[in-house]
């Protein structure tokens, strides 16, 4: 089961993962928005690799989740801060053992609850539905991958390959959607033809947190 080693392994992997694709999100976000989002989640996941060097590591998943929350909420700014803040809180929120549990460890349910956590909060936060060209275009097939292989009882890394695999498709389909949410959406049916930043961004996060099980 995914303990708190993995959540460290994967903030780190996720920074490496945004460190090596920064040109890319910039461009993709130069095509459709204002071009910072790639400069946004490197800033916010180098923030997160050299805190985590600075003080005691988080003893739980929880308080991993917890901690990359609060600072991808004061480091990356844009729409993408509050959003990805907004998904890490509450997975973290989600992944809190239940009342007579004192496991810090996932399942895979429990991973896939932790991602529906995430969304929902994605969603409460920016209100953008799929077909949107959005994060959540990523994020719901994700989810849906994740719950049809944890009720198939599949393992947690399995789980979270199956959400990457399909978030990695559900990214790769926003290329001809046209934007009606966030800022790409000033540019309406220009938006089509290119895939949309924070959709392929929460791709690669949702890989580095299947790399961070195997
Ligand atoms: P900004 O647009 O403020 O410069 P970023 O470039 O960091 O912020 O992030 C842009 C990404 O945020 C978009 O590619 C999109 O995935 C996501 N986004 C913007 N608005 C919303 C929303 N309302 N709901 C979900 N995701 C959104
Ligand atoms: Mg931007
Ligand atoms: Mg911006």
């Amino acid at each position: 089961d995914l303990d708190a080693a993995w959540a460290l392994r994967w903030a780190l992997l996720a920074q490496e993962a945004v460190s090596r694709h920064r040109i890319e999100l910039m461009e993709l976000d130069q095509a459709i928005g204002d071009g910072d989002h790639g400069e946004n989640m490197d800033r916010g996941f180098t923030a997160v690799g050299a805190r985590l060097e600075e003080s005691a590591p988080p003893a739980t998943p929880s308080e991993v989740l917890r901690f990359v929350a609060t600072t991808l909420m004061s480091t990356v700014g844009g729409a993408a801060g509050p959003l990805y803040g907004t998904a890490f809180l509450r997975g973290a929120a989600a992944c809190l053992p239940g009342e007579g549990q004192t496991r810090h460890a996932l399942g895979g349910a429990e991973v896939a609850t932790v991602l529906e956590a995430g969304l929902a909060g994605i969603v409460a936060r920016g209100k953008a539905a799929p077909g949107e060209k959005t994060m959540v275009d990523a994020w719901a097939p994700a989810v849906r991958a994740a719950r049809a292989a944890a009720d198939a009882g599949a393992t947690p890394a399995d789980v979270l390959a199956a959400a990457a695999e399909a978030a990695e498709t559900g990214a790769q389909d926003t290329e001809p959607m046209i934007a009606t949410k966030g800022r790409a959406s000033y540019l309406g049916p220009r938006s089509a033809g290119h895939r949309d930043p924070g959709a392929v961004s929460s791709a690669l996060l949702l890989r580095a947190a299947a790399d961070a099980a195997v």
